[in-house]
């Protein structure tokens, strides 16, 4: 099969968050399985050169007709990781990816509109027997809809849509259907990209709902949940109509990426059969973030973006629980919302004079993440919603021991150690519900006493936790299947 990922990120080349990783992960196990894969996205300005290989200009007469004009296309082929990439920029005076960072501008939709339309061009003359296209979240789910307006009589592919992330629908002004040559009356309207709340935006996950051929969510109860209005956020109506054609696929890690056993960034590589090496990435990590090496002290880390979803203030109170009980906290991160960054600024410098605790503002740093992941006992995500976390699954790996709420796909992959008893083999973690102070501080509570008091079953924690398959294998077999087409199959 030939499959073609458009993508606003990839990692190492171009990454936010977990998007990139999968993109990679998902594109590079199905590779392995033998099929044609490519990722199409933007030439950003701010891709990092380390990871990405063969870069070479790519000759084409391509044009795409946007905003009223001819744009000729600048093409480089590339590769990240074995996977070929397409990196696409418009080659006249306009140009839509020079920025210093990957979003964040207020003209984003018009940007990733102008990525949507040249992928479609791109395709078509050059990749005209390709069998699946598919989009990752709102900024290229523009792409259905103009595939079924314009494409479909030359492509012979399939539509797929995954949402990561329903928090970020892609809300446009009407005016961009006319930018990329979309009727308005036709893709406006209510059953089409009309935003369901506010009637003077469209929404472009809502067309990409409506537009693609089967759409996944990242986790199984993701998919549960989006049915609802809380985590719809407004699409619960679109979705209910169209859950004949929606999954919940897991995602997986790469574990050629993440795993101790061979990580370069690690001072001490470890398996669950040797922990006592995973104690040295503990004290290496401690002696460069300059934490005291306190006895029987767990190290509990949370790593993620500062938003709102993450739970914020679950996370605030994680840290100063964990002070409270004896342990050491760092926090990895920062917020693309000023005010959260500073709110957590502030925090820091409060806490300043404990020797405890160390928050690294640093929203991208690979090498460290993989030292903390390691040197850490604990991960917390308190998140308020989570269509599936990566850090959990990252942090189960490493053998560290998750601390999650129980939401999304934090639900289908960490399992209480004493909560769900009935199955004893998957039991990895801690979980609560209630999304509150109390519920996170007597959760921890419960962590520390097993860690303290139980080490045997503690270690057995870490060892069940480093044994679990959370690899692609099984799920790119199901997109596989998706692939091929047959919902109705997929359903049963
Ligand atoms: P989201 O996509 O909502 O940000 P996920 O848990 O799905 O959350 O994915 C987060 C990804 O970003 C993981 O790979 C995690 O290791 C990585 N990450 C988060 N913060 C940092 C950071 N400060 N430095 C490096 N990687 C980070």
């Amino acid at each position: 099969m030939r499959i073609c990922h458009i993508a606003s990120e990839i990692s190492p080349i171009a990454k936010v968050g977990g998007l990139a990783d999968v993109t990679l992960g998902l594109s590079r196990e199905v590779q392995n399985l033998g099929h044609h894969v490519t990722v199409i996205l933007p030439k950003y300005a701010c891709l990092k050169h380390e990871g990405l290989e063969h870069l070479t200009p790519y000759k084409t007469e391509t044009k795409v007709y946007f905003d009223q004009k001819w744009h000729p296309l600048e093409i480089t082929k590339a590769t990240v990781h074995g996977v070929p990439v397409i990196l696409i920029e418009s080659a006249s005076s306009r140009k839509y990816f020079n920025q210093s960072q990957i979003y964040g501008y207020p003209d984003d939709p018009v940007r990733f509109a102008f990525l949507s339309c040249a992928a479609l061009a791109f395709l078509k003359e050059e990749m005209e027997d390709i069998n699946v296209i598919h989009m990752h979240d709102w900024q290229t789910a523009l792409i259905a809809p103009l595939f079924h307006e314009f494409y479909q009589r030359h492509l012979k592919a399939r539509l797929i849509f995954t949402i990561h992330n329903l928090g970020y629908q892609g809300l446009a002004s009407f005016s961009l259907l006319t930018k990329v040559g979309l009727d308005k009356k036709k893709y406006g309207s209510a059953n089409a990209l009309k935003d369901p709340k506010r009637d003077d935006r469209i929404n472009l996950m809502k067309g990409a709902i409506i537009f693609s051929d089967a759409v996944t969510t990242v986790s199984p109860q993701y998919a549960l949940e989006i049915q609802e209005p809380f985590h719809a956020k407004g699409l619960e109506k679109v979705i209910r109509q169209n859950t004949d054609k929606i999954f919940g696929i897991l995602n997986g890690i790469d574990y050629k990426i993440w795993n101790p056993e061979h990580d370069e960034a690690l001072a001490s590589k470890y398996t669950p059969h040797c922990l006592e090496k995973k104690a040295a990435d503990k004290k290496y990590l401690r002696e460069i973030l300059k934490l005291p090496l306190l006895e029987k002290s767990p190290l509990v880390t949370c790593i993620c973006r500062l938003v709102p979803q993450k739970g914020l203030r679950m996370i605030k109170k994680a840290i100063s629980s964990t002070l409270k009980l004896g342990g050491q906290f760092v926090l990895f991160g920062s917020s693309p919302i000023e005010k959260i960054q500073k709110d957590f600024e502030r925090l820091d410098h409060e806490l300043d004079p404990n020797p405890n605790v160390r928050f690294i503002f640093d929203s991208y740093n690979e090498r460290l993440a993989h030292q903390i992941y390691a040197g850490a006992d604990i991960i917390i995500c308190p998140s308020i919603f989570e269509p599936c976390g990566l850090t959990q699954l990252i942090a189960l790996q490493y053998g560290t021991v998750p601390l999650v709420r129980k939401t999304g796909g934090l639900a289908n992959t960490v399992f209480d150690i004493e909560e769900d008893k009935e199955y004893p083999n998957k039991t990895n973690g801690f979980t609560f519900i209630p999304p509150t102070s109390k519920a996170i501080h007597e959760t921890l509570k419960r962590a520390f006493s097993i860690y303290r008091e139980r080490p045997e079953l503690w270690k057995e924690i870490i060892q069940r936790g480093m044994t679990m398959d959370f690899s692609w294998g099984e799920s790119a077999k199901h997109y596989l299947e998706l692939y091929h087409f047959n919902p109705k199959k997929m359903a049963e």
